[in-house]
């Protein structure tokens, strides 16, 4: 079962009195219809909760009261088989708290033309209904996510489906705690910013405690939960070292860093290698496997990525492409094959490894501490997307990129750490020219199974900036967008 299904996702369909009966248990039973088929289909990640159909301002508000009230609901999907004049929604609407998917479909395919009648067009005038339930909630400013397209078509479903993971996104980030190990890495500005406005926007609890705290939970690990940990890892890694105790303290560190999260209720973390202090080893191998287990990560104190990396991962959880904290690294300039090389200094997680990973013992160069074990590997090939998110004083920004990650044909024996190479869209200097314009962090999310389009809702829903660069990618019209959108940012405030 997917791991999503868990969230809940009520279809509401809105029609009025003026049909009479026999109409309203027609449409009750197509809506009946469209969602046992949508929970039946794997590509629909989430469950479709069938409500019946609305007919007047009580019953619209009833529903929305109760859907911002229960637990499990992540979103609203509206629809209307018939007509529902829209001044029945605005009460109902004026204290909608979820996101809003409208959805524009019909039950019937085609138009049946031997035997089109009045009835049948009154029966089916979503073409019509849609319209009039667009312009309210254009009128009224609320976000919907509009999409369009026959209910049994596997594009259209697809579509749903993204959109349902950015609501899910949405509805982890409100109750995403972050843990912070030490401060940011001193002097770097973009992994700074500011904790109370991600709280009131993204919902994110980011707390901080000392190396010192952790230090002390590190030393209460016993041998028996390493040597438990040191089997986990002989599930899924190879172990390419004789350093034995190199690989326990880091399986030391993991044991501490995930019974802590656990009963703090922490999605995220981070560490900072300058602020160290008697840990033997910045957590390498501990932090990696803490991903592949979902947690979110990043490095040097960065909170935003690491709370990006956590809600993309919860956002992608049924998914088996990867995703992944990353930092763009180093360029290949050659003109036949322009590429980004990203990595970090040793904490890549293996959701994106191509083959099984290698846990390796080398020396790092900045931390000035032991030498920490890590996983090696290549990275899987594919299309994938990067998204990071800025601050920019008084909004934040959402920026992603649209990359083809490639396979990597070369050894690079020297090379320590996991690397994943992509060709980013439109070309490696466009796309650069545009994050570097945008501002975009050296840190970042890389997933494989995410899509533009669903990060786009996120941001929507999020109500954050949100700059995409793909294909389409002109330079200098990305750049007036840049312009325009400071200007927006400033009025909406
Ligand atoms: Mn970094």
């Amino acid at each position: 079962m997917s791991a999503l299904k868990k969230y809940e996702f009520w279809f509401v369909v809105g029609s009025q009195d003026l049909y009479g009966e026999d109409v309203l248990k027609t449409v009750d039973q197509h809506s009946k219809i469209m969602v046992d088929e949508w929970n039946a289909d794997p590509s629909i990640p989430c469950t479709l909760v069938f409500k019946p159909v609305m007919r007047n301002s009580d019953e619209i508000y009833k529903v929305i009261t109760e859907a911002n009230n229960a637990p499990r609901c992540a979103g609203i999907i509206t629809w209307m088989h018939t007509f529902s004049p829209s001044k029945m929604w605005i009460r109902g609407f004026s204290v909608l708290q979820k996101p809003l998917l409208h959805i524009n479909t019909q039950f019937n395919r085609d138009i049946p033309w031997e035997s089109i009648d009045m009835d049948f067009m009154n029966l089916n005038q979503s073409a019509h209904g849609d319209r009039e339930h667009g312009f309210i909630l254009a009128r009224m400013r609320i976000p919907q996510k509009v999409i369009s397209g026959y209910w049994k078509d596997a594009g259209m479903r697809d579509r749903m489906a993204g959109w349902m993971r950015a609501a899910v996104g949405t509805f982890e980030s409100r109750r995403l705690r972050v843990l912070r190990i030490s401060d940011n890495m001193r002097e770097v500005a973009v992994t700074d910013g500011d904790k109370v406005e991600a709280h009131i926007k993204f919902g994110w609890q980011v707390d901080h405690y000392g190396v010192g705290d952790i230090i002390r939970m590190v030393e209460a690990v016993t041998e028996k939960e390493i040597d438990a940990q040191m089997e986990q890892y002989a599930e899924v890694f190879d172990m390419a070292t004789e350093n034995l105790e190199a690989v326990r303290y880091q399986a030391r560190e993991e044991v501490a860093l995930r019974k802590f999260m656990e009963e703090e209720k922490f999605g995220a973390f981070h560490t900072n290698f300058q602020d160290l202090q008697q840990l033997r080893q910045l957590p390498g191998l501990a932090a990696q496997d803490l991903m592949r287990l979902g947690y979110g990560f990043a490095g040097e104190g960065d909170w935003k990525t690491a709370a990006l990396c956590r809600i993309m991962k919860l956002m992608a959880a049924d998914c088996t492409g990867g995703t992944a904290f990353m930092e763009d690294y180093t360029y290949n300039f050659d003109p036949e094959c322009g590429m980004n090389m990203g990595a970090h200094m040793l904490e890549v997680c293996p959701s994106v490894a191509a083959e099984r990973p290698k846990i390796k013992v080398v020396p790092l160069g900045i931390g000035d501490r032991e030498d920490p074990a890590r996983l090696t590997f290549k990275a899987k090939s594919g299309p994938a997307v990067l998204a990071t998110i800025i601050d920019m004083g008084d909004r934040f920004r959402m920026i992603v990129n649209d990359v083809e990650c490639q396979e990597q044909v070369h050894e690079m024996p020297n090379l320590p750490v996991a690397a994943v190479l992509w060709k980013p869209l439109p070309s490696l200097e466009t796309s650069a020219e545009a994050w570097i314009y945008a501002g975009g962090a050296h840190h970042s999310v890389i997933s494989y199974s995410l899509t533009a389009e669903e990060l786009r809702d996120f941001a929507e829903i999020m109500d954050i900036e949100f700059i995409h660069i793909g294909r389409e990618t002109e330079i200098n019209e990305l750049r007036k967008e840049l312009t325009w959108n400071d200007l927006i940012w400033k009025l909406k405030k």
